[in-house]
């Protein structure tokens, strides 16, 4: 027997039209090309939106269309979330910061048929046009007097676009497993690989968002926005804050320390997230100017870290300076990203803070919807013992069946896990933590290191800025570990003292066994360390305790 409920498809444009119906005074602000601030709010943003999806439509955008956007964090970025989706074709989101051959790669793969591109990128746009196969038509996001005269295809701007958009646009009723968006992976191994998500997808990745044991947003909340929005859709968070009605902060471009601390500030913002590099830069600030600051102007109240494991003194400093909750998720662009959240449990309310910060370290547990388990070299389940490591699998509604262009399912094994190339434990109360990238762990004597716990473990250090730990070929272990550190700038550390600090906190045998300063580490374009490149960097490099 079936029930007799209504079967409302789950929708994009439902999102923004509650938006608009419950919360349309509630601002959205950005800062757009060259500083400058605007301030809208939900019910212009979804009328924006409708005139956006005509204009769109009479470019000749039809149903299942790819339209790109190399953009930063603005109101603009956001009305092409609303207005491409809830017309039913799908908005690429493009990372500006991968190499323009790759971006290329990317936009011919997905075979995007218009990009809309912010100002700072026009001279990328205008070195990849000519390897562009399919892109017809470019959107500069900007007024009609900041247009620059660029040789590219259809070249037009965007508020001019959206003039020719008819108002009274209705949003079309869908199939909920209509595809919306799409990102590619970073590929910092072989080809970036497309992930298509679906309206279905995001509606139900946006009520965890705002669930309590999620990510808790609500109305009484202003985000400000310090992940960028081509970066796995923001962690959904343009989407969920629409469902809940939370202001919205778009910072643009700029996520350096000052800029977030005054954005922060003065738009009264009581939640943010962003990548742990993002966060480093901001209390680099902070103690920089700590003398003039009145940190109790901030509001903050929770933060989210994610996109790589968030170091101890991050979490340590965001609670003990400002009174802030790190909330530690852990996900992928095939996971939409949400998987697992770090929050607590009944058992946590009276722990010392010291305790709790163990536990805020770990990358959380799964959500609803969400099924996570770790298997041995052998393909067996392992215990969630909080000892055995092994390779994380994940399944749900909001994880990917196939990568984009490939048969659905084929992303998966017979019982529906996707393997994520993560390796974690996952402790008696379900917590699971990411100990390493299959390929970074360091395998020394049949065992294995992380090289995250290290890593985190230096950035500790009063003096260290940031660090990477690389596994490197050991006539006797196999593999030892290397650290490579980037001292604070003006402070001087030597190894010594470091491996003393390291020494009290890790076991003996994880000790690297050299250390190695430098003045900057290579990244991904999504802010992670780029191990591949440190590994090319120290190939061929003899730690001094290898015998052979
Ligand atoms: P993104 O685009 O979000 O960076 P990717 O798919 O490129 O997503 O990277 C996902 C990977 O980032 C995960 O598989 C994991 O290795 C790492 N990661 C994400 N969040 C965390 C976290 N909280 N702790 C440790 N590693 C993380």
């Amino acid at each position: 027997m079936l029930g007799l409920m209504q079967s409302k498809p789950l929708l994009i444009s439902g999102l923004i039209e509650h938006a608009a119906a419950n919360h349309g005074d509630v601002e959205v602000v950005s800062t757009l090309h060259g500083g400058e601030q605007r301030r809208s709010n939900w019910r212009t943003v979804h009328q924006r939106a409708r005139r956006l999806a005509s204009a769109l439509g009479g470019l000749g955008v039809a149903q299942g269309d790819r339209v790109a956007t190399l953009a930063w964090n603005t109101d603009r970025h956001l009305e092409l979330y609303y207005a491409v989706a809830g017309m039913g074709a799908v908005l690429h989101t493009v990372n500006p910061r991968l190499f323009p051959e790759q971006i290329a790669y990317i936009l011919n793969h997905a075979e995007d048929g218009i990009v809309c591109f912010d100002l700072d990128f026009a001279g990328l746009m205008t070195q990849i046009a000519p390897q562009l196969t399919t892109v017809k038509r470019f959107v500069a996001l900007c007024r009609p007097d900041q247009l620059p005269a660029l040789e590219l295809p259809g070249l037009c701007c965007y508020e001019d676009l959206l003039e020719q958009g008819d108002p009274g646009f209705q949003w079309p009723l869908l199939d909920e497993n209509t595809a919306s968006s799409m990102c590619y992976t970073s590929g910092t191994t072989g080809h970036p690989k497309g992930v298509l998500y679906s309206h279905r997808s995001t509606v139900l990745h946006s009520f965890t968002a705002c669930a309590t044991d999620g990510l808790g947003l609500n109305a009484r909340d202003a985000v400000l926005l310090a992940v960028p929005m081509f970066h796995v859709n923001a962690w959904g968070v343009p989407y969920a804050s629409a469902m809940c009605g939370a202001k919205l902060v778009l910072p643009g471009s700029n996520l350096s320390g000052d800029k977030l601390y005054a954005t922060m500030r003065d738009e009264g913002c009581t939640f943010s997230l962003g990548v742990p590099t993002v966060w480093l830069g901001f209390f680099q600030y902070i103690e920089q100017h700590r003398a003039s600051l009145d940190l109790s102007e901030l509001r903050l109240k929770r933060v989210v870290v994610g996109g790589s494991a968030a170091p101890r003194a991050i979490i340590e400093r965001f609670e003990q300076l400002l009174g802030v909750y790190v909330i530690q998720a852990w996900g992928m662009t095939e996971t939409s990203p949400l998987a697992t959240i770090g929050n607590l449990l009944p058992k946590h309310g009276g722990l010392p803070l010291d305790e709790r910060f163990d536990v805020q370290c770990r990358q959380g547990r799964p959500i609803y919807g969400v099924e996570v388990e770790i298997f041995g070299a052998e393909g067996q389940a392992l215990p969630h013992d909080g000892q055995q490591m092994g390779e994380l699998r994940v399944r749900g509604p909001w994880v990917l069946s196939a990568y984009y262009g490939s048969a659905a399912g084929s992303a998966l094994d017979a019982q529906g896990w996707f393997s994520t190339g993560d390796v974690a434990l996952i402790d008696p109360d379900g917590y699971v933590q990411i100990t390493d990238r299959s390929k970074d762990v360091i395998k020394s004597g049949g065992e294995w290191i992380s090289s995250i716990d290290l890593e985190n473990l230096a950035v500790g250090h009063p003096k260290v800025r940031e660090a990477a730990v690389i596994g490197l070929p050991h006539s006797k272990w196999q593999e030892r570990p290397l650290l490579i550190v980037v001292p604070k700038s003006g402070e001087q550390v030597d190894a010594t003292e470091l491996l003393e600090f390291m020494k009290e906190r890790v076991a003996r045998w994880w000790l690297p066994d050299e250390v190695v300063f430098v003045d900057e580490l290579p990244h991904t374009a999504t802010g992670k360390l780029l191990k591949t490149k440190l590994r090319e960097q120290f190939r061929g490099y003899r730690l001094v305790t290898d015998p052979a």
